[in-house]
């Protein structure tokens, strides 16, 4: 995934890594195709990529994320959710022309957002071929100029989530929104004394289902879009054994019941 998000100055690492990107996804396929064939796996849809076949399961802590991954585009569970939750809020917002903040682009979308707008930026503090690095707990971006800010997974790194929340609303345009979905772990959420570098490299909390209620201190609507609001051809559910956490790497996290998690997608209006 991390290959396919940049995009690199040398024209020669470039081809390598679209090479190497190449063989990841054939690899991928076959063996998805393996499993569909040999085991009776389901057949799904991306709404990305427009691909029907089987998706790849991937490892987890304990035992099998099962049909987390397109194995043409690499969209995960969330960033299929994400997709469909833009079209429906497409059905009542226009993004034709609209200034749109995108951080920590994802390939995908920064496609679609690119064909919808010319005032569309990318920014990240760290990803090669964005076009600002700037802090969402400290924007240099003026008052009421962004239609639409999307940041996803993002609040999750951020210690103080209602400043950068404030700063978010702050620059958005009356009208506008943000898309802000966070990993909800459990009911409520719990805040880490200080950043689990074992944890995609530095959650500062794990957040629950009480998590929202912040976006709604700051936002003036949030409208939440779930995994069971759509399709299960889809897949958009995330398949983990959680009754084990915590873990000697996630010291913090409450176990829950159940295999099968939704993944949730905050719109927040100003
Ligand atoms: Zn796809």
């Amino acid at each position: 995934m991390a290959f396919k998000s940049q995009t690199f100055k040398d024209p020669l690492l470039s081809r390598v890594v679209a090479k190497i990107s190449r063989y990841i996804r054939a690899t991928k396929l076959g063996v998805a195709y393996f499993r569909w064939a040999h085991r009776g796996e389901r057949s799904f849809e991306c709404p990305i990529c427009g691909y029907h076949g089987p998706f790849v399961t991937l490892s987890a802590v304990y035992g099998e994320r099962l049909y987390a991954e397109c194995p043409q585009c690499g969209a995960l569970e969330r960033h299929r959710l994400l997709s469909l939750v833009l079209d429906d809020v497409a059905k009542g917002f226009s993004f034709q022309g609209k200034a749109i903040l995108h951080f920590a682009p994802e390939a995908f979308f920064r496609r679609r957002f690119m064909a919808l707008t010319k005032n569309y930026r990318t920014s990240d503090l760290v990803m090669m071929g964005v076009d600002m690095r700037a802090d969402l707990s400290d924007l240099a971006i003026d008052d009421s100029s962004v239609d639409v800010l999307f940041a996803s997974y993002i609040l999750q790194y951020i210690k103080d989530d209602l400043l950068a929340m404030r700063e978010i609303r702050r620059v958005l345009r009356p009208g506008g929104f943000s898309v802000l979905p966070v990993t909800i772990v459990s009911d409520e959420t719990v805040e880490y004394p200080e950043p689990n570098l074992d944890e995609s490299g530095g959650h500062v909390r794990a957040p629950g289902m009480d998590y929202f209620d912040r976006f709604c201190e700051i936002f003036s609507r949030v409208d939440l879009y779930r995994s069971s609001s759509y399709s299960e051809r889809f897949q958009t559910y995330v398949y983990e054994d959680r009754s084990q956490w915590p873990t000697k790497e996630m010291p913090l996290r409450r176990p829950s019941v159940g295999v099968r998690h939704e993944e949730i997608v905050p719109i927040c209006w100003r």
